[in-house]
């Protein structure tokens, strides 16, 4: 059976393909930039949370418009904190609510994951267990990306 792809944001073209976690949860793996995308309501399945983002109103405050679209419907991506504490950037379909995590904010996530213990914080070592498994390829992602100097 044909998978059907669709276009990642960051990369336009159709390297975003289905993936299901044994959890039972489908996001969407980007084969060239290695971001995700969580479709409305997988974040919050992984994070065993209420809502997607555990502070929607604070992060919808500072919430910037980017030129991203969305995967799923085509709507433009906002980018936001996703607590409004942490230094975790997101992004969020205006229109379906979906969510896309570039591979920089992976990076991110796996420092996070390390050192907070907020309950919140479980999307983190979700994604941090799924690096585990083998899922993401996080030490790829490094070697790709430039470390942000304010942070060493
Ligand atoms: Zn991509
Ligand atoms: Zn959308």
């Amino acid at each position: 059976m044909e998978q059907k792809k669709f276009i990642c944001p960051k990369c336009h073209k159709e390297s975003l393909y289905a993936f299901n976690t044994p959890e039972g949860i489908i996001i969407d793996l980007c084969d060239a930039c290695k971001g995700i995308w969580m479709d409305r309501g997988e974040a919050a399945s992984f994070t065993e949370l209420t809502d997607d983002i555990p502070n929607l109103e604070e992060a919808l405050k500072d919430a910037k418009d980017t030129e991203y679209m969305c995967p799923k419907c085509g709507g433009k991506l906002q980018q936001m904190k996703y607590l409004p504490e942490g230094e975790l950037i997101i992004e969020r379909c205006i229109k379906c609510f979906g969510i896309w995590l570039d591979a920089e904010e992976l990076w991110q996530m796996e420092n996070l994951a390390s050192r907070v213990e907020d309950p919140r914080s479980r999307i983190m070592r979700a994604i941090k267990n799924m690096q585990d498994q083998g899922y993401i390829a996080i030490k790829d992602i490094q070697e790709t990306i430039p470390k942000k100097s304010s942070r060493e």
